[in-house]
Order: C-alpha cells, then structure tokens, then sequence
C-alpha cells in the first residue's frame, strides 16, 4: 500500500482498512453489499407516477438488479426543476417492494426527513451535493439502516473518508461509498469518472465501494462502457438509472437506459464479473503460494 494512505487515512479508524481488519459486509434488507455477490440498484431518477416506477422495477427484477433506486426528494440544481413527489413517492416505492421483492435505495436530503425516510428505505442515500452536511450525517447515525455516502462532486477521497468516519462515529457502522464522478476541466462527460478511485477506496477503507456510471456520464451511451470498468477494477456493485421512456422523463432523461439498454448491459457485464469472480477465488491460493497480494 502507498505509505502516504496509511498516513492520511488512519485519523479516519472507524472506516480506515488496516492491515488486521476484514472486510465490511453491509446488510441491506436480505442483501449482502460488499461480499460475494456484485450487486446492481437500478431504477429511475425520480419517482414519477405508479406505473413508471412499478413497470421499471419489474424490468430490472427481470434483468437481475436486487434494488430498486429512484429519489422521492430530489435534489436539483435548478429550483425550477422537478422536485419529486415527496411522501407519495416513498410510497410508491414501498408498493414497488412488495410486489418485487427488491429492497428500495432513496435519497435523504435533510436530518428532518431521516426519521420518515428510515421507514420505508432500505438503504439511506446521501447525494453528492449532502455528503459535507454533518447535521444530515448524524442524524444517520441513528436511523437503524445503513447508508450510501455518494461522493461529493468536489470532494477527495479523503474528504469521502472523513464523512463516512462522521457516519460511523455517530453509530452507525453500514455504510457503503459510492464513486458518481467529480467535477474536473472536462465538460464532454457530465462528470469525470474517477474509476482510480475504487481501488484506493478499497485500499484504504473496508468498506463495500459502488459506481454510479449515470451521473458520472450524463449520457446512456457510456454508461454501459463506465459500468463494465467498475466491475473490472473491483466494485462491489452499481447504482444506475432506467427509465421506461428516457425521452420523457421528467429528469435525467439523457442519462437513463431504457428497459432493453438495461438488459443488455447485465448480460454483457456476465464475463467481466465471472473474471472478477475469479480472481477472488484465486488470491487466497496465490497469498497461500507465497504470490503477490
Ligand atoms: C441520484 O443518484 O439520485 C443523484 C441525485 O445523484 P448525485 O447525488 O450523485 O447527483
Ligand atoms: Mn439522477
């Protein structure tokens, strides 16, 4: 490991990999996030209407995704945008779970809304424009379910480490990074995907990494490409957006897969995460031959 991380990191003990700790495997209703198993949370942006969100989790059942995203309190970067539908939408969500059985991942924007978010989530997702919100974090520290820590759009990985460590001192110990791009000079992507980043994260923390290939693009033509490079440099899953009809919806259109698109990603993603696999099952016998961690 570059000595520099051990160094910069180690303030950050709740979260810090070192060289005697194990992995974090983080519980998500019946779901292990960090294990074995690569796990994919896809879904709409936005809850829409019931038919929209009801008819994409279905697709993304289908095509083999264990979660179901789409945001009922949206944080937009304009204030004349979409603001989602709120209550409703949690309970839309709550309605798409039980007829699928996929647990619900939705982001929290404020500590106010932790409390009600905690009843229907499964998992808690802080967005990129939240993740230095402290009062937001604590108050996740408390809810009962574990988190997804978005990066912030000009944050470094020591800035993520430090509010997940915010997180994990304030009791709760489920949390699960999310790589979504970061703002650079580049402006043909909507964000710069540092894909560097899944590796050191998982150097320096133990715990489970994700990559939102949609945010990081901003357009679905690379989202496929972006999502196979995140299985080939070892995430434990991704975050991605599917929309019935992209060309409608109400935000993020540009970005989203639609159902076919979807489906044909999972399946091209099958040999590069049976390789990954591999090389899993490989690196106890090489560490047992004496090879190289
Ligand atoms: C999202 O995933 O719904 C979202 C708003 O993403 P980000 O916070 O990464 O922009
Ligand atoms: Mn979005």
């Amino acid at each position: 490991m570059n000595p520099k991380w051990n160094g910069q990191f180690s303030c950050f003990d709740l979260v810090a990999k070192t060289d005697v700790c194990s992995r974090s495997v983080v519980r998500v209703r019946d779901l292990d996030v960090g294990g074995a198993a690569f796990v994919v949370m896809a879904g709409p942006c936005a809850v829409e209407s019931e038919t929209q969100l009801l008819q994409t989790a279905e697709a993304v059942a289908r095509a083999g995704a264990r979660m179901l995203r789409g945001g009922a309190y949206k944080p937009r970067s304009s204030p004349y945008a979409f603001q989602g539908l709120g209550m409703e939408g949690l309970k839309l969500l709550r309605k798409a779970r039980r007829e699928t059985g996929l647990a619900i991942v939705t982001e929290v924007m404020s500590e106010e809304d932790v409390e009600l978010i905690a009843e229907y989530a499964d998992l808690m997702q802080v967005g990129t424009r939240s993740m230095e919100n402290y009062a937001l974090l604590e108050a996740l520290g408390q809810c009962g379910k574990p988190v997804l820590l978005k990066r912030g759009m000009t944050a470094t990985i020591e800035d993520l480490m430090r509010s997940a460590q915010v997180i994990a001192m304030a009791g709760n110990p489920g949390i699960i990074l999310c790589e979504r791009g970061i703002r650079t000079f580049e402006t043909a992507t909507r964000n710069t995907l540092d894909i560097a980043a899944v590796p050191v994260l998982k150097a320096v923390s133990h715990l489970p990494v994700i990559v939102d290939p949609s945010h990081a693009a901003g357009v679905r033509s690379l989202v496929p490409v972006l999502a196979r490079a995140a299985t080939v440099v070892g995430a434990d899953g991704l975050l991605v957006e599917v929309h019935p009809c992209p060309e409608q919806a109400l935000s993020d259109g540009n970005q989203s897969l639609t159902f076919a698109e979807f489906r044909r990603m999972m399946t091209d993603l099958q040999p590069y995460l049976e390789l990954q696999q591999a090389a899993r099952e490989l690196r106890p016998q090489l560490l047992a031959a004496g090879g190289a961690d």
